[in-house]
């Protein structure tokens, strides 16, 4: 079994997806484990995007991200990972094909409603980064 950060984006908040995205992962068979409606600070999204530090957009991203409202949840099944990023589908919504999360409800790549783990090492990273209490990290003695 597995689990996947998947977050509902500000856009996707605001034009009322959350209930439809929701649906299609319950759809596809996955579990819903957590979810909260939440406010990042801008260390809390450069924290979760710190891979892309580097990159021309980054700033423009961090401004996007907190601008308004996000819905972070925790998904759980078999292939989580793989399964969340199929109902996503690619980065740019021009070139994810309609069926898709991205090709259905978004048109441009700075805006593209949602965001899911990209691998088992990032999903355990941002689980605990936005959802700590629920794998408490273990002490050392
Ligand atoms: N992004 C952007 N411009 C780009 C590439 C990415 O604004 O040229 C944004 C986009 O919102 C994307 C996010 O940065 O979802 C994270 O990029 P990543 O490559 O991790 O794509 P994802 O994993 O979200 O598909
Ligand atoms: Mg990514």
């Amino acid at each position: 079994m597995e689990q996947t950060f998947v977050m509902i984006k500000p856009d996707g908040v605001q034009h009322g997806l959350v209930g439809t995205i929701i649906q299609r992962f319950e759809n596809k068979r996955l579990r819903l484990v957590r979810a909260e409606l939440r406010q990042l600070t801008v260390e809390q999204a450069k924290e979760h995007y710190r891979d892309l530090a580097t990159k021309p957009f980054f700033n423009d991203l961090i401004a996007f991200i907190t601008s308004g409202e996000v819905m972070a949840m925790v998904w759980e099944g078999p292939h989580a990972i793989k399964a969340a990023r199929s109902l996503i589908g690619a980065t740019n919504p021009l070139e994810s094909p309609t069926g898709t999360i991205r090709g259905d409800f978004a048109l441009e790549l700075d805006s593209n409603i949602i965001h899911g783990s990209d691998s088992l090492e990032s999903a355990e990273r941002e689980i605990q980064l936005f959802f700590p209490n629920l794998h408490p990290a273990k002490s050392v003695s």
